[in-house]
């Protein structure tokens, strides 16, 4: 059993390795992320909550977070493991999912942090929001989401690292030499 935390500032392409990972080990994706934006695309309650803040580049609180976390867990039994994309982002998620695992008998291996410098963050979200057509991919949202990565999200390095299985990734340059790293930290944890 495999789980794995993939973590970075918006932009930072944890979508796009963690597809590369999923590949290689035959993990679950969670991407927290993309449960909230079908549920938005559904128009559920959970969407229409979820979309408040969103659209303004705030996380969804915690409690709430935690508990479709969990249920999205328990749908996500996956012998292989899981990969963690978009969770968690505060500290209080991180207890939430290491108790979560716990209760399982399970733990996560790895949090692989991958790091960009900032002004390519921008620049990415920037073509993303324009291909994706994300509605939080517009130049104002973004400030937001890096200003809340870096107040609380970023917390969860030391976090980890206390946990010791905190991994730093560079996170650009060649894809190919990202996935490359990615790998070698997972085949070392
Ligand atoms: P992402 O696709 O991971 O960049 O997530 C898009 C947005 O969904 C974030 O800016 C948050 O508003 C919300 N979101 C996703 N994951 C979480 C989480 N773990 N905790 C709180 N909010 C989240």
């Amino acid at each position: 059993m495999l789980n794995i935390v993939i973590f970075g500032a918006p932009g930072s392409g944890k979508g796009t390795q963690s597809a590369r990972i999923v590949e290689k080990y035959g993990l679950t994706h969670i991407s927290t992320g993309d449960v909230l934006r079908a549920e938005m695309k559904k128009g559920s309650e959970l969407g229409i909550i979820a979309k408040q803040y969103i659209d303004q580049g705030q996380l969804i609180p915690d409690d709430l977070m935690i508990h479709i976390l969990g249920e999205v867990l328990d749908k996500a039994a996956n012998p292989q493991g899981v990969i963690f994309d978009g969770f968690p982002r505060t500290i209080p998620q991180a207890e939430a999912l290491k108790t979560l695992l716990a209760e399982r008998g399970q733990e996560v291996a790895v949090m692989l942090d991958l790091e960009v410098p900032e002004e390519l963050l921008m620049t990415r979200l920037i073509n993303r929001g324009k291909e994706s057509g994300r509605a939080d991919d517009n130049e104002e949202t973004i400030q937001k989401r890096l200003q809340v990565y870096h107040t609380q999200s970023a917390p969860l390095i030391d976090w980890y690292k206390k946990e010791g299985k905190h991994r730093l990734i560079k996170g650009y340059g060649e894809l190919e030499q990202i996935a490359a790293d990615l790998f070698e930290a997972i085949d070392h944890s």
